[in-house]
């Protein structure tokens, strides 16, 4: 392709809104164009990448054993009603409705629809097991999109679902496509790791997020390295301090004038925070968006609240729970803000760490303006609830699998897989007959990967101060040639003959014969990206060209067909 013949617009200013590098390059090179907040289109160089992901995806979920089908994007309310999630997916749906007045969503995700199809199309065991996938736009009205593609209201998403007999069937798709997903992202040039995840919105057992590591990326996530645990800090279990020995003492309240953070009370009454007790309060929502119920949980001073663990045991949706408003609250459970203790609470769900149980003689709040309790002890002051972990597992926390301590680090989540088991089978009756003619329920399982946000990954992890730098697999083009002086006979032939030879080759060209400087071509050529530089200039009359790779700093003068011969042997060892 001649650059002088294409659409390309690159910007030579950062964009204010764009934060991060692969937004800011994303931007800076015109492969993205921004239409409204989180919603993107492609220009051809961007396009051109997604179609390589996809490509990649293709073809390992075909080996696989995944069969490719394509689903409507809009789906009807009927399906999400039956499975609960009309409700339990929250303002993130993006509802519509059509001129009847009949409701529908923009599809966030497809599991109602897939499942629909097989409870229809399959009866009997032996059409089982089945894997189908489908590389969709896909749309969520997220509450903060931000870092371009990264979190976008609409995006491109491969998603898989299997169907098996039994749970030993799913056991077995999860791992193929756990394997399948170590391919892609391989393949996509990407550094990551996968870990153990929490369900969320999807729901299920068990579930693995693939993490690209990145400081600028969403997902934190724990790993140890002397055992193989590695989870993302939502759903890392986190070890209970041992039980204390000492003696229960008996309660006493004392005075704490202002004191209304665990930093205060400790300060002022001198003592570890790790005797205190930090109480943090909520209030829950039903499905008519009315106010159900007061909550407070409460953990060792020290220790953050995870709101994950919290939300899960709570069995209530992300999106109906926020904190309390503490006057309010106060009014009907006794609370007051910033010196709430367990003890005393009422007509509130009290749901308490696991690790307080065993701890004695702590300092909490009185339930009293100015003023704390010593000495209480779970059990004989107060009981919870709901008893269970509710912690963040910090940096240097004991591993909750080897007790070594475990390290932190941030990724960005490029697919995550579930294993769903029967949950959408019961909820939408999606049976099949095993051998003795019995109803079974199909046992499921979903894998889903963010197309366009892995684009964003990619480039963050493959960039330098002047630009991308695309591994092979992913790059729009593989070999930029430019021409330093258009309008030069013998340089322009030279040009065309490179530009023709590799084309015949199989390796995509570009020919930038644009009527620019020779800085600016260069300039773009770093900034866009392409793996391969042949630069054809003032010893063109001697067929000699100079050769570079955009991951490396050096450039070698080499003839014409040395030239083409080293480009096509990187280009089929990598692409
Ligand atoms: P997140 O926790 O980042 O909101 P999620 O866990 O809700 O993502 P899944 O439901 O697992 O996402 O969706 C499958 C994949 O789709 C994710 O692994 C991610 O790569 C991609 N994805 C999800 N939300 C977005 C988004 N808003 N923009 C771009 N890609 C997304
Ligand atoms: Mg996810």
């Amino acid at each position: 392709m001649k650059l002088s013949k294409m659409h390309i617009k690159t910007l030579r200013e950062v964009p204010a809104e764009a934060e991060i590098p692969s937004h800011i390059l994303l931007i800076r090179t015109g492969m993205i164009r921004k239409l409204a907040s989180g919603i993107y289109g492609f220009m051809p160089f961007g396009w051109r990448s997604v179609r390589k992901i996809e490509d990649i995806i293709r073809s390992e979920m075909d080996k696989a054993g995944g069969q490719e089908i394509h689903m409507s994007a809009i789906q009807p309310a009927e399906l999400w009603q039956e499975s609960g999630r009309w409700f339990a997916y929250g303002p993130e749906l993006w509802r519509v409705k059509d001129r009847n007045g009949r409701d529908f969503c923009l599809g966030p995700t497809h599991e109602e629809i897939f499942t629909d199809i097989i409870r229809n199309d399959v009866s009997s065991y032996r059409q089982l097991p089945m894997n189908l996938y489908q590389i969709q736009t896909k749309y969520r009205d997220e509450a903060r999109p931000r870092f371009g593609l990264m979190r976008s209201r609409e995006f491109i998403m491969k998603d898989a679902y299997s169907f098996d007999r039994d749970f030993e069937g799913l056991d077995k798709s999860y791992d193929d496509m756990y394997k399948a997903y170590e391919k892609i992202f391989t393949r996509c040039g990407l550094t990551f790791r996968p870990v153990e995840a929490d369900t969320g919105a999807i729901g299920g057992s068990n579930s693995h997020e693939f993490t690209a590591l990145s400081e600028v990326g969403e997902s934190e996530i724990a790993y140890c390295e002397k055992c193989s645990m590695a989870a993302t800090t939502e759903r890392a279990q986190c070890v209970d301090a041992p039980a204390d020995t000492e003696e229960m003492l008996p309660m006493e309240e004392v005075n704490t004038p202002g004191t209304k953070t665990i930093e205060a009370v400790a300060d002022f009454l001198g003592m570890p925070q790790t005797k205190t007790i930090k109480a943090l309060l909520f209030v829950t929502y039903d499905e008519e968006g009315n106010e159900k119920e007061y909550v407070a949980a409460f953990v060792r001073g020290d220790r953050e609240l995870n709101m994950t663990k919290l939300i899960n045991a709570l069995n209530i949706p992300e999106h109906a729970i926020e904190f309390a408003d503490e006057a309010k609250m106060s009014q009907k459970t006794g609370c007051v803000g910033g010196f709430t203790g367990p003890v005393g609470l009422h007509d509130c769900k009290v749901v308490v760490d696991s690790e307080l149980t065993g701890l004695r003689n702590l300092c909490a709040g009185a339930n009293k303006e100015n003023y704390h309790v010593k000495n209480v002890n779970y059990g004989r002051d107060y009981k919870g609830d709901i008893v269970t972990d509710l912690k963040l597992l910090k940096e240097d926390d004991p591993c909750p699998v080897c007790g070594a301590p475990v390290k932190h680090a941030r990724g960005i989540e490029v697919g995550q897989v579930f294993k769903l088991g029967t949950k959408y089978s019961q909820a939408m009756n999606a049976v099949y007959k095993d051998e003795n003619q019995q109803d079974r329920l199909i046992v499921m399982g979903c894998y889903g990967i963010g197309v366009t946000r892995t684009l964003s990954a990619i480039v963050e992890q493959h960039h330098d101060e002047n630009g991308i730098i695309w591994p092979m697999s992913v790059a729009p083009y593989h070999v930029i040639i430019t021409l330093v002086k258009p309008g030069d006979e013998t340089q322009e032939a030279v040009a065309e003959e490179i530009y023709s030879r590799l084309s015949d080759a199989g390796v995509e060209v570009l020919l930038d014969d644009r009527d620019e400087r020779p800085g600016v071509k260069f300039k773009d050529a770093d900034l866009l990206g392409i793996p391969v530089r042949i630069t054809v200039g003032k010893r063109a009359p001697e067929g000699v060209v100079e050769y570079k790779l955009r991951r490396e700093a050096e450039k070698q003068e080499m003839s014409v067909s040395e030239a083409v011969a080293a480009a096509i042997e990187i280009v089929n060892a990598e692409k």
